[in-house]
């Protein structure tokens, strides 16, 4: 099995409901995003693939939450912005624009969002 890793950051204010905290009032981040895919078959030239073929299956989705509220954006008007859902909604993203663009070989093994330097949460299936 190969697997490669790439990260991006953005910045995005949030805020949660249901909760009781200092993460209830509007703030921001400066979110880190790493993605891992894996799969047992290189192409051609000897890459699961292009670093910079991840790196724009990564940016439509950066670019939607960058400088945004993520609260007023789909799904996190209904969905808690959680560092958990967002991993998750950057891993079922990424994996709809890889399951066209290498039918099936690529395969997306972890997402994990960095909320701060130390605090991480990750969504894998
Ligand atoms: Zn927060």
């Amino acid at each position: 099995m190969f697997r490669i890793t790439v990260e991006d950051t953005f910045a995005a204010g949030h805020y949660l409901r249901n909760y009781r905290g200092k993460c209830e009032n509007p703030h921001g981040h400066n979110y880190r995003i790493r993605v891992t895919l894996e799969g047992e078959e290189l192409d051609r030239a000897g890459l699961l693939l292009d670093f910079k073929d991840l790196k724009e299956a990564l940016k439509p989705t950066v670019d939607r939450l960058d400088h945004q509220m993520i609260n007023d954006l789909e799904p996190f008007t209904a969905t808690n912005p959680s560092a958990e859902n967002l991993a998750r909604y950057f891993f079922t993203e990424i994996r709809e624009r890889l399951q066209r663009s290498t039918n099936g070989r690529v395969a997306v093994r972890r997402v994990t969002v960095f909320e701060t330097e130390t605090t991480t949460a990750s969504y894998f299936e």
